[in-house]
């Protein structure tokens, strides 16, 4: 049954998201960075766990962001095939909404107007919007901002097929090792292996948004992740850079089929801070 939804509710419900994003650290990564810091085998990396704890109480208790770094909002619409808009352009609906909840959550702007003449927006706007059409008359909106600290240590490798699951395990531990300390560890990773060039990096953002309480389905694919996760934890790089047992928190793959001469590999990494806010309407 076709089912008509206002766009300025839309427009309402990613001002709300916007500001629960970058206040609440979601409560799997919460729970996760407690229990590191119990395990944790270096003082200081107890120590870091311990301020990064204390931050995420803080910004939850004030309403204040987690990080100064309030990210470009990435945004991940699922959509019905069954849902119409009604008001205004889905787009522009989303993208009033991450004005607005910018505006009012005091969150920092963060994007330029263009890659190379430099200019700030000055209202985080446009968001990257990511859509997925599926059945039935559902509406999900999923604001993820993402920090560039940790955005710009990610790689993207079109690996051989004949490199397989070791060439994969390299490439990813290499960007970590390569990344150190700039993506404020403890990181997630997301992984997106297979389809082609951007549908890997699709995946490897999208993986990040799974809790890091959860498992893949797939039991090769949960036990790559934990395999890669207990080897980017003993490469010592530890939280804020400064040693320790805890570099990630978890290790997310998403997969996709792909091209019998390709292997493409994407590694998306999120800091500390990997924060999103889902809503239905
Ligand atoms: S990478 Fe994350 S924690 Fe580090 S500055 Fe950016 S948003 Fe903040």
């Amino acid at each position: 049954m076709i089912r008509t939804i206002q766009a300025d509710d839309i427009t309402n419900l990613v001002e709300k998201l916007c500001i629960e994003a970058n206040c609440n650290l979601t409560e799997d990564i919460f729970i996760c960075l407690n229990n590191c810091r119990s395990k944790e085998k270096s003082s200081l990396g107890k120590e870091i766990l311990g301020t990064l704890i204390e931050n995420a109480e803080i910004a939850k208790s004030e309403t204040s962001p987690i990080c100064q770094d309030t990210g470009m909002a990435v945004v991940f619409v699922t959509i019905g095939q069954d849902v119409h808009i009604e008001g205004q352009l889905l787009e522009k609906a989303v993208n009033e909404g991450v004005r607005r909840g910018y505006e009012k959550g005091y969150l920092r702007k963060s994007v330029v107007k263009d890659p190379l003449d430099r200019v700030n927006t000055k209202d985080n706007t446009p968001a990257v919007i990511h859509y997925d059409i599926v059945e039935g008359n559902t509406f999900n909106i999923v604001v993820a901002p993402k920090g560039f600290g940790s955005e710009n240590m990610s790689q993207l490798r079109m690996l051989k097929p004949s490199q397989g699951i070791e060439g994969v395990k390299d490439f990813v531990l290499n960007t970590i090792s390569e990344a150190g300390a700039n993506p404020c560890p403890p990181i997630i990773v997301g992984i997106g292996i297979g389809g082609t060039m951007e549908k890997s990096a699709y995946l490897s953002k999208k993986a990040l948004l799974r809790p890091v309480s959860e498992h893949n389905e797939n039991s090769m694919l949960a036990q790559l992740e934990a395999e890669l996760l207990e080897s980017i934890n003993s490469l010592g790089i530890g939280p804020a850079g400064f040693g320790g047992t805890t570099t990630a928190l978890s290790v997310n793959i998403l997969t996709y089929p792909t091209h019998i001469a390709g292997l493409p590999v994407s590694v998306n990494i999120g800091c500390h801070a990997t924060r999103h806010a889902e809503g239905n309407l």
